[in-house]
Order: C-alpha cells, then sequence, then structure tokens
C-alpha cells in the first residue's frame, strides 16, 4: 500500500508554490492557510504574503497591521495574529530558525497536531503522521474501520495505524499521498476507486463499502436533563400517558414530566395542556435514569387531581401496561417512598 502511494505521489501530485521547496516557513504558511480556505482560493494569497515576508524574521518584525493587511478576504483572522506572534516566538527563542522537534513545533501558538505532522514530515523528513478529515477517510475504508471517525477513540486508533505505515517510508510523500488522493480520488462521495493506487489493499472496496464508510456522526453529545416527574393520583388510580409514535420511548406508557425547574410551573403546564386542576402533595426523591445519548434527572413530586379524568389505572392495570424502565424506577421509587412494595 506504501510503495503503490508513493509511486502515485511522486508522478501525479498536484503543483502548488507551497511544493517548490521544503522550507519549513513556507509549509507553515501554505498549512495555515489551508486550514479553512481552498487550494486554489490560497494561492495568490500564499504568493502576496511571501512576497511581503520572504522571512520569517521579516514576519515577525511586522506590524500586526501589515499582517491583517496580507491576510484581508481570507478569514479567521486569528490564524494570521497566530502565525504573528509564533514568528516572534521563533525569532526570540529560536534565533529565527524553525524548530525541528515534533513537541517544540506543537508548543507554537495555532500549530496544532496535523499541521505540526505536516511540517515535521514534509520539511524535516520525520515519521510523523499528519490526520486530516481526508486521512480519517482513508484509513477507514482501507481497514473497513466502521467505528465512527468523529469521536477521538477512533481518531487514536488511526493515528496509530498511520504511524505504523510510516515506518521505513517517505513520510513527506505517503503523508502527501495521502492529501493528494482524499482530495482527487478517495472523495467523501462517489470515490473513484478504479482509478484509485491503493485500490488492491483496500478492504471497504473490496466489500462493495466505498459509499457507506466512513461513518462521520459529529455533535451527538451526552445531554443532561432535568424533569419534573409527576406520579399523579385520584383516589387510588395513577394517571399514565402513551408515547407518541416516532420519539425516544415511543407507544411505552410513563408518567407526565416536564423540563421544567419546580413543581409549581409544572402545574401550570399541566393545567394548560389538559384543562384539569392539580394540587401538590409532596415531594418524593431525584432519580437518575442514563440512555446511551442522555441522561434524565427525574425530580419526582406526587401531585393529586381534583377530578377525575381519562387515562387513570390501578396499580394491578399498570403492570399489564408497557412502562418505560425510566418510569418503572420512578414507581418503584415512590411505592417504597409510600411503604408499598409492588
Ligand atoms: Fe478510497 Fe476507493 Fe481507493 Fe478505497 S479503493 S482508498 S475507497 S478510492
Amino acid at each position: 500500500m506504501q510503495n503503490n502511494l508513493i509511486q502515485w505521489y511522486y508522478t501525479n501530485h498536484r503543483q502548488f508554490p507551497w511544493r517548490r521547496d521544503e522550507d519549513p516557513y513556507h509549509i507553515w504558511i501554505s498549512e495555515i492557510m489551508l486550514q479553512q480556505t481552498t487550494t486554489e482560493a490560497v494561492i495568490p494569497y500564499y504568493e502576496r504574503f511571501l512576497q511581503k515576508f520572504p522571512t520569517i524574521q521579516d514576519l515577525a518584525e511586522a506590524s500586526i497591521e501589515e499582517v491583517y493587511k496580507m491576510w484581508e478576504g481570507l478569514g479567521y483572522y486569528r490564524r494570521a495574529k497566530h502565525l504573528h506572534e509564533t514568528a516572534q516566538i521563533i525569532v526570540e527563542k529560536y534565533h529565527g530558525v524553525f524548530p525541528q522537534d515534533h513537541q517544540d513545533i506543537l508548543s507554537l501558538k495555532g500549530i496544532g497536531p496535523y499541521t505540526a505532522g505536516a511540517i515535521c514530515s514534509i520539511a524535516f523528513h520525520q515519521s510523523t503522521p499528519a490526520i486530516d478529515g481526508n486521512v480519517l477517510r482513508i484509513i477507514a475504508r482501507q481497514y473497513l474501520i466502521k467505528e465512527n471517525i468523529a469521536h477521538i477513540k477512533t481518531q487514536k486508533i488511526i493515528y496509530k495505524k498511520v504511524a505504523g505505515l510510516l515506518k521505513n517510508y517517505d513520510a513527506s510523500a505517503f503523508n502527501q499521498g495521502l492529501m493528494d488522493l482524499g482530495a482527487t480520488i478517495c472523495r467523501p462521495l462517489h470515490p473513484k476507486c478504479e482509478q484509485c493506487p491503493i485500490s488492491s489493499s483496500c478492504l471497504a472496496y473490496y466489500h462493495h463499502q466505498q459509499n457507506i464508510l466512513p461513518i462521520s456522526i459529529k455533535n451527538i453529545k451526552h445531554k443532561e436533563l432535568h424533569y419534573i416527574t409527576g406520579i399523579i393520583t385520584y383516589q387510588n388510580q395513577f394517571l399514565l400517558i402513551q408515547n407518541p409514535s416516532g420519539g425516544l420511548l415511543e407507544n411505552l406508557y410513563g408518567f407526565v414530566q416536564y423540563e421544567k425547574e419546580s413543581p409549581y410551573s409544572f402545574v401550570e403546564t399541566f393545567e394548560n395542556e389538559y384543562h384539569q386542576s392539580l394540587n401538590i402533595a409532596s415531594y418524593i426523591q431525584d432519580v437518575k435514569h442514563v440512555f446511551t445519548h442522555r441522561t434524565w434527572h427525574m425530580h419526582i413530586y406526587h401531585f393529586v387531581l381534583n377530578e377525575p379524568m381519562t387515562s387513570l389505572y390501578t396499580l394491578q392495570q399498570i403492570t399489564e401496561k408497557p412502562l418505560s424502565t425510566a418510569h418503572q424506577k420512578v414507581l418503584k421509587t415512590y411505592l417504597k417512598a409510600q411503604g408499598l412494595n409492588r
């Protein structure tokens, strides 16, 4: 796989001004510019920037206004600010010579693991992975990695794989080969596997999974939700509602609960929704239930209806209803508090 990719890169690589040499300053500037911007848009900015600031020293000595001026139109001005600050650090701490140590580079402002990896491998030929979205995608396909590549855990697995692949190979050509392959052939949608130099080692291609992988689902965050959960009774009956189809706990039965902070606002919301008056009888207890992507903190209160309404069930009838696990816990807690066992 490595040989195929590197050979392909040698003969097919895209021509960019920052690929004319291996000067770490040039590679650094281009990588920072490329972070949020397409290659085509970066080219004229890159050329003008280096004409104005041909060396790290020139950049360090410029005013921030001059740097911003050269950045005008590229957006994300913090990048320009970090470039300027880092140039000054390199002049002061490293006598104007770009450091070669991976950790030293990582400690510079605005340089994350990807950029540090790119500089170390391209400028200094160190065996350092440079993992961006392209690489995550290609490696997930090559190795049929079905885990979510948006997760740090999966990214670490991929980092290790690339670190292993790089050993004893031309890391510069390998990393840049992955960059070019991701941009031109192993695209997110409809990869051109027939033209791919590493298709013979690609498990996704072999198993016809290249249009499914990688799995990349962002923003699945664990939510903490707080509810007032109501054990609402009328004489010896309990009010249960059925969850609608299509949502969490669909069609299961449960108690009424609202995302409120007080039983008083619970009563207000309930009365508006059901047009029934309700009294707060007592606070019972807090109960927690953990789902895959959310945790419910249920603050249980006992409420009493003034009049009967539909959907009231005796304890015996409740045992015949499919009750959500979370609300089974709620019921148990209530019964225990009342000295009753189900
Ligand atoms: Fe990507 Fe297809 Fe090449 Fe596999 S064979 S790395 S899916 S382009």
